[in-house]
C-alpha cells in the first residue's frame, strides 16, 4: 500500500475543507471495507485519507413521525440492530445484516456503503486497465461476466451496482443529505447512483468534494421486504436482489403504491416497472408474486455467461413480495 497522511476531523465543515475537486489524491474513509482494499490492490492510492470516524454528528439516529434520520456512520451492524428500524423499515434491517460477516458489519458505514466501489474483478485487477482505469475496453462484456450486469442500460461498464442497500432505500422514497463547502442538499436516492463509464466517475453522482452526511427514510406506513439469492449465507454478495415496497397487501388486502427494485442486475438499482405494473392493486399470492417475478425479467439483455440470473430475479421478486405480505417463506421449510 502506498503510504498516506491520515486525517481526523471532529466536524463535517472539517472534513469538507480537507477535500479536492477530483477524487484520487484525497478520499474519504468510514470503516475502511472498501477503500483500504483498494488501496491494498493499488487500485486507489490517495496521498491523504479524511476519515469521518471522529465525527459525532454522523453516529444519530433520530426516529420523528413523519421520517427517520440515519447517520452516514452509523455501522451497518447497528442499522440492523436497531428496534425501531427494524420494526418500521424490516427490509432495510435485514438487507443490512445479510451483509458479509459480522467483521465487516461492525466496521462498514452506511455513507461507504452507498459510495463504495464496483467489485468487477477486472476493475479490482490492478493489472487489468479497464474502461474505469485508464483503458478503453470493458473486458467483462465479452469477458468473464457470469457476475455482471443483464440490464446494461446502455452502460459502457457493464459491473454492477454493489450496495445493497442502495436498492431498499429505493423501494423505501429515501434521501440522502449531502454536504460540501456550499452547504448541505438532499438528492433523492433514484439520481444517488450513477454508471460509471471512464477514468474519474464513480458509481455515485457525488462530487470528490461531496461528504453523505446522512439518510432520511420516510414514514409513510409501508409494507416492505427485502430478498437475496445468494451461493453463500455468509461473507459475499447476493447474485440477484429484490426488495419490494407497498401500501396495504397483507391478510388478503390489495398491495397499491408497489415499489420493487432489483441489485445486483444492472449498474445501478434497476426499478422493475414491469413487475410493478403487474401487481399494483392485486392481492399478493403465490401466483401473483410469481407473475410479477416473470414481469420483472421483461428488457434483460443476458450478457455470455449470466442468463442463468433471470431465473433468480424470478425467485428473488417472487420471495420479497411474499415476504412483505406475511406469507409463510415455504423455501424455509
Ligand atoms: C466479503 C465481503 C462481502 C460483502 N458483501 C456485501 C453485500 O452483500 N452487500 C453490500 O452492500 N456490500 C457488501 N460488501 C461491501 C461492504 O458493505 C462495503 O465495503 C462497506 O459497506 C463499505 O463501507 P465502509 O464504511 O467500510 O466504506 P469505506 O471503505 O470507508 O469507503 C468506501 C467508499 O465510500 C467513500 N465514503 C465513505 N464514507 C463516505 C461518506 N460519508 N460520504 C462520501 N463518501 C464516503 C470512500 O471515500 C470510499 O470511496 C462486502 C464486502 C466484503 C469484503
Amino acid at each position: 500500500m502506498k503510504n498516506f497522511s491520515y486525517y481526523r476531523p471532529a466536524t463535517v465543515e472539517q472534513a469538507v475543507s480537507l477535500l479536492e475537486n477530483r477524487f484520487g489524491n484525497t478520499e474519504l474513509l468510514g470503516g475502511g471495507t472498501d477503500l483500504h482494499d483498494l488501496q491494498k490492490e493499488y487500485v486507489s492510492q490517495p496521498a491523504r485519507v479524511v476519515s469521518l470516524g471522529g465525527i459525532a454528528q454522523l453516529q444519530t439516529v433520530q426516529v420523528a413521525e413523519k421520517s427517520v434520520t440515519i447517520g452516514a456512520g452509523r455501522t451497518l451492524a447497528s442499522i440492523s440492530e436497531h428496534p425501531q428500524l427494524r420494526q418500521l423499515f424490516p427490509a432495510l434491517a435485514t438487507a443490512a445484516g445479510e451483509i458479509a460477516g459480522p467483521q465487516l458489519r461492525n466496521m462498514a458505514t452506511l455513507g461507504g456503503n452507498l459510495c463504495q466501489r464496483n467489485r468487477c474483478w477486472y476493475f479490482r485487477d490492478e493489472h487489468s486497465n479497464c474502461l474505469l482505469k485508464s483503458g478503453s475496453t470493458c473486458f467483462a462484456l465479452d469477458g468473464e461476466n457470469k457476475y455482471h450486469s443483464v440490464f446494461t442500460q446502455g452502460s459502457r461498464c457493464v459491473a454492477v451496482t454493489p450496495s445493497t442497500i442502495g436498492p431498499v432505500l429505493i423501494a423505501l422514497g429515501a434521501s440522502v443529505e449531502v454536504q460540501n463547502a456550499a452547504g448541505k442538499r438532499l438528492v433523492e436516492i433514484g439520481r444517488f447512483f450513477k454508471a460509471p463509464n471512464a477514468n474519474g466517475e464513480r458509481e455515485h453522482a457525488l462530487a470528490s468534494n461531496d461528504v453523505v452526511v446522512a439518510v432520511q427514510i420516510p414514514v409513510q406506513g409501508l409494507t416492505n421486504a427485502h430478498y437475496e439469492v445468494r451461493q453463500k449465507l455468509s461473507s459475499d454478495w447476493p447474485i440477484v436482489q429484490a426488495a419490494v415496497s407497498f401500501q396495504g397487501g397483507r391478510n388478503g388486502e390489495k398491495a397499491t403504491d408497489v415499489k420493487i427494485v432489483l441489485g445486483q442486475v444492472a449498474p445501478v438499482p434497476h426499478v422493475a416497472q414491469a413487475a410493478m405494473r403487474a401487481i399494483e392493486n392485486q392481492s399478493i399470492t403465490e401466483q401473483t408474486a410469481a407473475a410479477a417475478g416473470q414481469a420483472a425479467t421483461q428488457g434483460a439483455k443476458p450478457l455470455s455467461q449470466n442468463a442463468y440470473k433471470l431465473k433468480l430475479i424470478e425467485v428473488a421478486v417472487k420471495r420479497a413480495l411474499l415476504l412483505a405480505s406475511g406469507a409463510r417463506p415455504y423455501w424455509l421449510a
